[in-house]
């Protein structure tokens, strides 16, 4: 049915503004008028036309939800697996971390543990998967095992116990790093064996520890919270040792070697 009087063009585009504003497709109202000038001049079709103003709404909604996963994230640096120079460790199973970041361990709600002394790139294999968690649109939270503890503990003493528990349990991604490198308070172990117990096959904890696995008894002062937390997380999980040289120490080690022949050249 066609109006009795047709409505004019003007008013037309008036009207389309606001219904995709009304819908806050605010992208696409701003990119109205350009998409329209293009169409005419290309003679697109409708369909092109329509295609071409909604792609761009849809792009500006996914970059926006990435950053605000990005943020929720807490990744502490930009690391990706790119970064990662797999010819300084040969200790890593390149084949094993590429197969991680396929993401396949998310669906299976597996777990990776990172075990190794420092400066080997535990940690940052742990952000390059997360950020790659991230950008396949998972919700992912980084964080230590002390500032676990620590939120734990301050979640208990202000009565938000279960709040902090769910707040743990969320992420389909969560990664807890450092753990060994500082003694848990006397609750902090009990924390963290409830928030592995509780994603346990749920979702995927990335694990990062300078403990080798037989020591961790000892690590958590007690051996029966140890050895249930361990049999969660182990149940399914990729453990990827790294006993290669420390990259820090690499740096450290060029740079003293620079020292040295600087020293010597003058000596000589
Ligand atoms: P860990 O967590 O095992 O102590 P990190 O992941 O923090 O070690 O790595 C220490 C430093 O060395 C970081 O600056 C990291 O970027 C760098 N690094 C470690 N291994 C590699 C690697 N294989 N390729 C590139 N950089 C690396
Ligand atoms: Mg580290």
């Amino acid at each position: 049915m066609s109006d009795p009087v047709p409505m004019s063009e003007a008013r037309r585009y008036q009207q389309l503004r606001a219904h995709l504003s009304y819908l806050k497709l605010n992208d696409a109202v701003e990119a109205l008028p350009r998409v329209l000038d293009q169409a005419r001049a290309e003679r697109m079709s409708l369909t092109t036309a329509l295609e071409r103003l909604l792609e761009i709404e849809v792009e500006a909604t996914e970059a926006r939800k990435l950053a605000s996963r990005m943020r929720f994230a807490c990744l502490p640096e930009p690391w990706t697996l790119n970064d990662f120079d797999f010819a300084a460790q040969p200790g890593v199973d390149e084949k094993l971390i590429r197969d991680l970041a396929t993401l396949r361990f998310l669906d299976n709600t597996s777990n990776v543990l990172f075990v190794g002394p420092p400066g080997v790139g535990k940690t940052m294999l742990a952000i390059a998967l997360a950020r790659s968690a991230v950008d396949a649109g998972h919700r992912v939270y980084f964080t230590t095992a002390a500032e676990l503890a620590a939120k734990c503990h301050k979640a208990a003493i202000e009565g938000r116990w279960s709040t902090c528990m769910r707040f743990f349990a969320g992420p389909r991604l969560l990664v807890i790093d450092e753990l060994g490198y500082l003694p848990l308070p006397g609750d902090g172990a009990s924390a963290l064996f409830q928030v592995i117990n509780q994603r346990y096959l749920k979702s995927s904890t990335i694990l990062t520890t300078n403990v080798g696995i037989a020591d961790w008894a000892g690590a958590f002062g007690d051996a029966t919270v140890a050895a249930a937390m361990l049999d969660r997380l182990l149940h399914r999980a990729a453990v990827v040792g790294i006993d290669g040289p420390s990259y820090r120490m690499r740096s450290h080690q060029d740079h003293a070697e620079t020292l040295r022949r600087g020293v010597n050249a003058r000596v000589s």
